[in-house]
């Protein structure tokens, strides 16, 4: 255990989850249209830690993520963010703790063109009636590395420096986990690099806890955790992952596919 100079417990020492599925299951449509998306999971995100969810195509990484972040409803089992069960959530509760409490970052970086770098980042904060954490926002516009660029809008910036702002969007309320569903799926390897640096430095830095859905074993390389998803279930997790022990990995499921 760590202790900073203001004797809080610095998160990433204390292994404590951020957000928890247990034997999580969804299963979309009925009869011959019933598919299983989900078929128990159980998995734990822990706090200040990186993870990489991958697998094949249609392996259910965005259907668990969805189910965790409670954007979608789930069939069975419970997910905890925190110490919150969201079953047990009316949609008023469920819309709060969405707001106040997740972070998301999409592959389409959803910033509103109108607006500043700043004020996009601050607009989820507005609409809430909260004022950010002066200190906090400094902190984050500091490790994003834009700071001589707030003032430009969406369209003067970058697609790399668009989608740091909206990660940035997504620190801001120092959310207790951020989920990002394919962040650099629309970015060329150089900008997606730039993203995937400032989401590990703010996990680094910052102690943010982040959960990634991607394809590539690249970006998964810079998280701390690849959990494995197939068919709806975990089959592997792997710690200190490189891109080319996550391409060997990967690699096995291509093979059991031809094999089967
Ligand atoms: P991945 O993100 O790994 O590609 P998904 O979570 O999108 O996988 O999908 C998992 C399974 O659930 C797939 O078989 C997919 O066809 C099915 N599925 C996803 N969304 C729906 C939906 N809205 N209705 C019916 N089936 C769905």
């Amino acid at each position: 255990m760590t202790t900073s100079t203001h004797g809080i417990r610095s998160p990433e020492r204390t292994g404590a989850v951020a957000a928890r599925a247990t034997g999580l299951s969804k299963v979309y449509g009925q009869g011959e249209t019933r598919v299983v998306a989900l078929d128990g999971v159980d998995v734990a995100f822990r706090q200040g830690e990186f993870t990489a969810i991958m697998g094949p195509s249609g392996s259910g990484k965005s259907t668990l993520m969805h189910c965790m972040a409670g954007l979608d409803s789930f069939s069975g089992g419970s997910v905890c963010i925190g110490e919150v069960e969201l079953s047990g959530l009316k949609d008023k509760k469920l819309t709060r703790l969405r707001r106040d409490r997740i972070g998301f970052v999409f592959q389409a970086f959803n910033l509103l063109p109108t607006l500043t770098a700043l004020e996009n980042i601050t607009l989820p904060m507005d609409i809430a009636g909260r004022r950010p954490d002066t200190e906090w926002l400094h902190q984050v516009v500091e490790t994003v590395g834009l700071s001589g660029r707030l003032k430009h809008r969406p369209g003067q910036l970058s697609g790399g420096q668009q989608q740091r702002v909206a990660v940035a969007r997504a620190l801001a309320s120092r959310p207790e986990i951020i989920f990002a569903d394919e962040p650099t799926g629309n970015l060329d390897s150089r900008s997606g690099a730039e993203v995937l640096g400032f989401l590990r430095n703010s996990v680094r830095e910052l102690g943010q806890t982040v959960v990634m859905v991607t394809h590539d074993p690249t970006a998964a390389s810079y998280a701390d955790r690849v959990v494995f998803l197939a068919d709806g279930r975990i089959v592997d997790d792997m710690a200190d992952p490189t891109p080319e022990s996550v391409l060997e990995r990967m690699a096995r499921f291509d093979t059991k596919r031809r094999t089967n």
